[in-house]
């Protein structure tokens, strides 16, 4: 073993130990990014403000396929079943929701 390898060896484990004392905070930052919020009630003034419904397919004004999933202003994950909305603050919607807001993405 040479020098050089010794300390980039040491180098690595002074690294891997200090990524090691960070992961429980980044595990936290990363359940809190994905922790789900309280759902919009359709009953909320903000709700019916925009027509918001848990099911599109229940929608009057709803073009045929358009849900929460496919609206620009969703922030949900791929595949998720709620997620955020860039109308509502703190709260999810539906993913097979729909809202008078709905807009395409680009
Ligand atoms: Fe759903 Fe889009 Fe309306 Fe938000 S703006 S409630 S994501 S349709």
């Amino acid at each position: 073993m040479s020098p050089p390898q010794d300390l980039s060896r040491r180098q690595l484990l002074r690294r891997l130990a200090l990524g090691a004392s960070f992961t429980p905070f980044a595990l936290m930052s990363l359940r809190q990014a994905f922790a789900a919020q309280p759902l919009l009630a359709v009953t909320a003034p903000e709700a019916k403000a925009v027509n918001y419904v848990e099911d599109a397919k229940s929608a009057k004004g709803a073009a045929a396929g358009d849900t929460c999933a496919n609206c620009a202003l969703y922030q949900g994950a791929n595949g998720s079943l709620q997620g955020p909305c860039q109308l509502f603050k703190d709260k999810d919607v539906k993913a097979a929701g729909w809202c008078s807001s709905w807009a395409g993405q680009m």
